[in-house]
């Protein structure tokens, strides 16, 4: 094992290979308070990659609803009760990763799901009470909430899935940090799956070899965002570049988020896989469900998020999101509107703060007909 430093954490910690950043990296955010489940993300992924023969069970990218929802099964409740107690010394963790926990001869904690685990893709779907029935009780007062967690894989700066990987099939490209597996290399001995705590990984029993999110990398490699992000319905997402947080850029739409404003969090920094895709964390769940998902920065995220409406930057950069189809590489405000550029500064996007309100005449002058005009 290597000694690499996970900022996430904040700290060194061990991990099966030494550190090797690649010379930019895929990274997203997505706002959990936008997305409504059309699960339209879900279904454009799925046409494009996962149509064909051994992949029906596949989601590269899928939405749950918290708290009940999870695909597979419990994958994120199971693990985090083998890992046991996840304590942080402010922005420290204190606990140990998946890699620090991983038993005697093996590189990573992780477990394979089974069949069964893959059958109920939409589990506790607007469910804020969980399920209430062989004599058992609400106790109430009960908490009402719930939220929808879009996932994809996290294209992670430590993956779990290419530290297991006994063959060394799964790479990290060094111009963009897009996981891939090589499918000629593979075996299927499914290491990876059992590896990857989002089971973001499937394996496919026709071609008996895993497969997982490519990020899209040919849209990406044209300066396209993936298709799950194109066609995002709630303009919750966001895909770009993100610098370690040193180097961060405030005209990089994905630093100034993550780094500066500290909005938009990882999901499970505690199982130290630096995970590339972040979270503006739900404003109405309670202050211990986000701190366990996305860390101790939960609460802040939340307070910053709230106050946006009265922070033009911050309110600018989340027009922004889902109004091209094109990867924004830096942005820039102007009074009342805000612009997304590419890296050489060329305009993709131009966007106003606010909308503008257009209360038409009662009366058509044109037609003579009346109008309705919705307030
Ligand atoms: S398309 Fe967007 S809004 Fe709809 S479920 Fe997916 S992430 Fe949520
Ligand atoms: S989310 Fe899972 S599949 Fe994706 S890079 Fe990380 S460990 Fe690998």
């Amino acid at each position: 094992m290597a000694r690499v430093f996970n900022w996430q954490i904040g700290r060194e910690m061990s991990y099966w290979y030494p550190e090797s950043r690649p010379k930019r990296q895929f990274a997203a955010v997505l706002d959990i308070n936008k997305c409504i489940a059309c699960q339209t993300c879900t279904l454009a992924c799925k046409t494009t990659w996962t149509s064909g023969k051994g992949q029906e069970y596949m989601l590269w990218n899928n939405v749950e609803t918290k708290p009940y929802g999870s695909y597979p099964l419990a994958y994120d409740v199971k693990l985090l009760e083998m890992l046991g107690g996840q304590e942080w010394d402010g922005n420290r963790y204190a606990g140990r990763t998946l890699f620090e926990a991983a038993p005697a001869g093996e590189r990573v904690l992780g477990w394979r799901p089974g069949h069964e685990d893959y059958s109920y893709p939409n589990t506790g779907e607007d469910d804020c009470a969980g399920q209430v029935d062989h004599g058992e009780h609400l106790s109430l007062p009960h908490a009402q909430w719930f939220f929808y967690l879009a996932r994809i894989c996290n294209h992670c700066t430590y993956p779990a899935c290419l530290s297991s990987c006994p063959r060394g099939s799964i790479y990290k490209r060094p111009e963009d940090g897009i996981v891939l597996v090589d499918q000629g290399r593979c075996r299927g001995y499914q290491e990876c799956v059992r590896g990857c705590p989002y089971k973001k990984v499937f394996y496919n029993p026709l071609t008996g070899t895993s497969e997982k999110c490519i990020a899209c990398f040919p849209k990406i490699e044209q300066g396209i965002q993936p298709q799950c992000f194109v066609n995002c319905i709630g303009k919750i997402r966001l895909a770009g570049w993100i610098s370690r947080p040193e180097n961060a850029r405030p005209d990089n739409p994905i630093d100034y988020l993550v780094h500066i404003r500290k909005v938009a969090l990882p999901l499970f920094p505690q199982f130290g896989l630096e995970p590339n895709v972040y979270y503006i964390p739900p404003v109405h769940a309670p202050e211990s469900f986000n701190r366990q998902l996305f860390g101790p920065g939960a609460a802040q995220a939340v307070k910053t998020y709230r106050e946006a409406a009265r922070d033009p930057d911050l309110a600018g950069l989340l027009c922004l999101f889902g109004s091209t189809e094109m990867l924004v590489s830096r942005f820039r405000r102007a009074s009342e509107t805000v612009a997304g550029t590419d890296e050489k500064g060329a305009e993709l996007v131009r966007v106003p703060l606010r909308e503008p309100v257009v209360v038409r005449p009662a009366r058509d002058p044109r037609t003579q007909l009346v109008r309705i005009n919705c307030p």
